[in-house]
């Protein structure tokens, strides 16, 4: 069933074709929370389905209890860890990068960082 969508000025006019057996939404909401959009609410009221029965297994009761039914063995103290037959040396030599090329900051820089990189310039 298609749904069609559109602001009260009448731009921005959407259609999403919600596929209910396959709990789909071109929206993507449905699919990204598994909870249903509100295209998918909309053909469930229309066909008389319940909205909460379309909502994704992994928020079930049971499924969250089994989640943490089982018992978690606590990390012990470093004290009691089997001693290893090699021994771990840091070489700060040795760099692995998960990605090809040179790594590249997402920091953006600002005023602060201005003043402080103009203040050791000055320094020198
Ligand atoms: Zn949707």
């Amino acid at each position: 069933m298609s749904i069609v969508t559109m602001r009260q000025n009448g731009y921005g006019i959407n259609t999403h074709v919600v596929k209910i057996a396959n709990r789909e939404c071109p929206c993507g909401k449905w699919n990204q929370f598994g909870i249903p959009c509100s295209h998918a609410k909309k053909v469930c009221g229309a066909y008389n389905i319940s909205v909460a029965s379309m909502v994704k297994d992994y928020y079930d009761l049971m499924a969250y209890k089994n989640t943490y039914s089982k018992y978690v063995e606590p990390v012990q103290s470093e004290d009691y860890w089997d001693i290893s037959e090699f021994q771990l040396i840091h070489d700060t030599n040795i760099r692995i990068s998960t990605r090809p090329g040179r790594n590249h900051t997402t920091c953006i820089r600002n005023e602060m960082d201005w003043q402080q990189t103009r203040a050791r310039q000055e320094a020198q």
